[in-house]
């Protein structure tokens, strides 16, 4: 019998696969005090997991029996990697489940910001009606770069062709293949797409290279009036350098899901009153829709059942 104990609340399409399973029993012990958590742990074969249960040294040293911690979503930064690898511990994800539900949300994001959605919508609840005041930006005839061609950029630039828009992909590490398949122009220098793009959206993982890589002085190559889009992580921007350039009309907006510290705090500077006008901000909702949840659930339980059983 595999004891699997799922420490957060997961869609219950996964659950519903692994209860079915005869050889599992499963433990759904959602907001369990640490010292609870302890006590479980030392008997358990898997842990399914979100992001918010660290998977620390101290865990896996209690945990002598875990197999696989399950990750119900992408980043595994909450699991210390390397000790898990040591201790002969499986962790899985399931990075391809919200692939659609992010690149939907890179839409969202786009259209609130060029069509000033939520800024017409405050507005309007207020008593206004002041259609000029929202001006936007078409799509169609503009110049998109994408930073990061993988599966979340590769489905952007997609629908990108589609609103008419013209794509230019800056990613060094994929292939010639995949960026001719796509039909997309290849940029193989950074600074020098920037100052072609009319918006920019980022799709990369946060790496020690990535790390900032919007700053200060990429921010000054930007197209005068652009719009830089974020669903990807926090960390990739430095914000107040975006903020700056908002505030001085360089960027003529900016559209984030995600912060480099979550929740932001009430004096992050995006958040700042006079650019308000400019900004759309969303609570990392990217990967939130029903379809993208029930298709995470069921990789990891299909994968968890996998590696269990060898
Ligand atoms: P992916 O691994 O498929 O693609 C990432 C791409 O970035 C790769 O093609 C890689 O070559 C490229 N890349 C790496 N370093 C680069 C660099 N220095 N410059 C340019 N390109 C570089 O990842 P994905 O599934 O497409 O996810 C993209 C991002 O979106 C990740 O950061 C992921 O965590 C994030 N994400 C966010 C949400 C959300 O809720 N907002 C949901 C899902 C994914």
């Amino acid at each position: 019998m595999w004891k699997i104990l799922v420490t957060e609340k997961i869609h219950p399409s996964g659950l519903k696969e692994l209860r079915k399973d005869p050889e599992v029993e499963l433990l759904e012990k959602v907001d369990m005090s640490e010292e609870e958590f302890f006590h479980l742990v030392k008997d358990v074969d898997a842990l399914v997991t979100r992001s918010g249960t660290s998977i620390d040294k101290r865990v896996l040293d209690e945990a002598k029996r875990l197999k696989v911690v399950a990750r119900a979503g992408v980043g595994v930064d909450n699991i210390d990697l390397d000790w898990a690898s040591r201790k002969g511990v499986v962790v899985i994800n399931a990075p391809t489940g919200n692939t659609l539900a992010a690149t939907e949300h890179t839409f969202a994001l786009l259209l609130s910001i060029c069509r000033k959605l939520p800024h017409g919508f405050n507005d309007l609840a207020r008593g206004g009606w002041n259609r000029k005041a929202f001006m936007g930006m078409q799509l169609h005839g503009k110049t998109l770069l994408i930073i990061g061609l993988g599966r979340i950029g590769s489905q952007v630039a997609k629908r990108a062709e589609a609103f008419g828009m013209e794509v230019l992909a800056y990613d060094p590490y994929i292939s010639a293949r995949k960026v001719e398949e796509l039909g997309v122009r290849r940029a193989l220098e950074l600074e020098g797409a920037l100052a072609l793009a009319d918006v920019v959206t980022l799709h990369t993982p946060l790496t020690s290279e990535t790390k900032g890589m919007i700053d200060e002085r990429t921010l000054k190559a930007f197209k005068k009036g652009a719009i830089l889009i974020n669903c990807a992580r926090g960390g990739l921007v430095d914000e107040q350098a975006c903020a700056d350039a908002i505030r001085e009309g360089r960027l003529a907006g900016a559209a984030f899901d995600v912060f480099s510290q979550e929740p932001p705090k009430n004096d992050h500077p995006l958040f700042a009153e006079d650019i308000r006008d400019r900004v759309v901000l969303t609570p990392h909702i990217g990967a939130n829709t029903h379809e993208a949840q029930s298709a995470v659930s069921l990789i990891i339980a299909k994968n968890l059942l996998a590696a269990l059983k060898g």
